[in-house]
């Protein structure tokens, strides 16, 4: 039963990951950016308070986040395991989580900025059906239709160069006090480094799992 924390740039494929791994290592996977999302799908007063946070882009208060993880920690089936992704954002919640449950590993993947930059600006969407397109790797027929509907592709607000960097300084910012908080603790690490444009997830969660395999955690 491994329970362990995924730190990753916006744009690192984090996600993907973590539910590749949830599979491979019989875990369940706690993203606090989708639960909040659904939270606010569902509207309850709690969600609705959660939305003024994300919608200023504001740090959803740390009391409230360690609420919202608890609730879900108690909802896996005995036995299972946890990544965390999303959780910790402060070293508040850091603390508050090791309360309550001993953290086996952390895993970090490092991407440089130009890497995160060039995937995330080359994002399209289309604005009719919601597909995803990549102008790099999963190209539309024309650069500005897209291939499903025919509808037109547009690129979110913040996937512009200038706004991913911004983007890629405030994760720095917030995750290097919890990586510090981690290595204090002499919590092991699985750090995998992300060196190519394009790199298929498959060699990235091997790579994670090959980590996990050396420190017995898999
Ligand atoms: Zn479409």
């Amino acid at each position: 039963m491994v329970k362990l924390v995924i730190f990753g740039p916006p744009g690192s494929g984090k996600g993907t990951y973590a539910s590749r791994l949830k599979e491979r290592l019989n875990v369940e996977v706690i993203s606090t950016g989708d639960i909040f999302r659904e939270m606010i799908k569902t509207g309850t007063s709690l969600g609705e308070s959660v939305r003024e946070y994300v919608e200023k882009g504001l740090l959803v208060p740390d009391e409230i986040t360690f609420n919202v993880l608890k609730e879900n920690l108690a909802k896996i089936p005995k036995g299972k395991g946890f990544i965390l992704d999303g959780y910790p954002r402060t070293v508040w919640q850091a603390q508050a989580l090791d309360r309550i449950a001993k953290i086996d590993a952390v895993i970090h993947l490092i991407v440089p900025d130009w890497i995160i930059v060039k995937r995330l600006s080359s994002r399209r969407i289309c604005q009719n059906c919601g597909a995803i397109y990549n102008l790099l790797f999963l190209k539309p027929k024309n650069d500005m239709i897209c291939d499903k509907c025919g509808g037109p592709l547009y690129q979110r607000s913040d996937d512009t160069p200038e706004v991913v960097r911004k983007r890629i300084e405030v994760y720095e910012k917030q995750t290097q006090p919890l990586l510090a908080y981690y290595r204090d603790k002499n919590v092991p690490f699985v750090e995998v480094k992300c060196e190519k444009l394009e790199t298929p997830p498959e060699v990235i969660v091997e790579e994670i799992l090959a980590g996990l395999k050396k420190l017995n955690l898999a």
